[in-house]
């Protein structure tokens, strides 16, 4: 399946590394004129050296107000991609106020934030438009030792299919990708070494983790489309895990 994106702009959050990154060299390469948001100005300055005609953004997304004046001067974007998000590793009991806040104004109200102006923009353009939201195995199954992110992917789907409702009769479609383990910095916080590994290698059927590129590969065809009939849908990139 050949997928291009001649003529859209795109913007991709969290795209300073990791999954994110991976998503946003993908779709330069497929036509789409990029924007790259994230909270560190040396990684958006890797990423535009390597690829140039991807544009950065530098903010941070638990700031509601300072997200949104980027966001709304950005001008008209068709595909989002609601990619950046953080993990803590601790336990429910240990929770403290600032990690459950800066999870949720990360992981869930930065998406209402960004989707917002975004959105706007393509109703008024009356063209409809495409919206990947980054979730999550955490989104159906427990993801141990990351009670504040697991609650927030839960979150995130109900957001979607809410979106979804509301949405929907513009033609904007909005579609959750949810990954198992990828092995980026967020990955290796949960799945340090072999030994960590081991149980989640146990339940999934096929035995590994994902790569960036299969998350990538399902990001781009729910932005395509070739998807054009799917939303408010969840598509698991997990090997089979949250299928057993
Ligand atoms: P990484 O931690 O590797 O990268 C996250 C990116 O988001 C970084 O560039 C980070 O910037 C950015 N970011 C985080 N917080 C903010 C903020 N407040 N404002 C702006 N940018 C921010 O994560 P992954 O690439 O692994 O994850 C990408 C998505 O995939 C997430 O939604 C995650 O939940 C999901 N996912 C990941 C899995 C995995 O195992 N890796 C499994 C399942 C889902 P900085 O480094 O500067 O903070």
């Amino acid at each position: 399946m050949d997928i291009r994106f001649d003529g859209k702009r795109a913007l991709v959050t969290g795209a300073g590394k990791g999954i994110g990154y991976g998503i946003a060299k993908a779709l330069a390469a497929g036509g789409a004129e990029t924007i790259a948001l994230s909270r560190t100005q040396a990684d958006l300055d890797r990423l535009n050296a390597e690829s140039p005609d991807i544009r950065t953004v530098c903010v941070d997304l638990a700031d509601w107000a300072a997200t949104r004046k980027a966001v709304e001067e950005l001008g008209p974007i068709h595909l989002l991609v609601n990619n950046a998000a953080v993990l803590n590793y601790t336990k429910f009991m240990e929770i403290e106020e600032a990690e459950i806040k800066n999870t949720f104004d990360i992981n869930v109200h930065a998406v209402v934030n960004v989707s917002q102006v975004v959105a706007q923009g393509m109703i008024a353009r009356g063209k409809g438009g495409a919206i990947v939201n980054l979730s999550s195995i955490a989104g159906r199954i427990v993801v141990k030792n990351a009670p504040s992110y697991t609650a927030s992917k839960g979150a995130i789907e109900m957001l979607t299919k809410v979106m979804t409702e509301e949405l929907g009769p513009h033609q904007i479609r909005i579609n959750n990708v949810n990954p198992t383990g990828v092995m980026t910095a967020m990955g290796k916080k949960l799945w340090p070494d072999r030994v960590a590994s081991e149980p989640m290698m146990r339940r999934t059927p096929q035995g590994k983790f994902a790569e960036v590129k299969d998350v990538v590969h399902a990001v781009m065809f729910l932005l395509s489309d070739q998807s054009d009939m799917i939303n408010g849908a969840s598509l698991f990139v997990d090997g089979g895990v949250t299928a057993v």
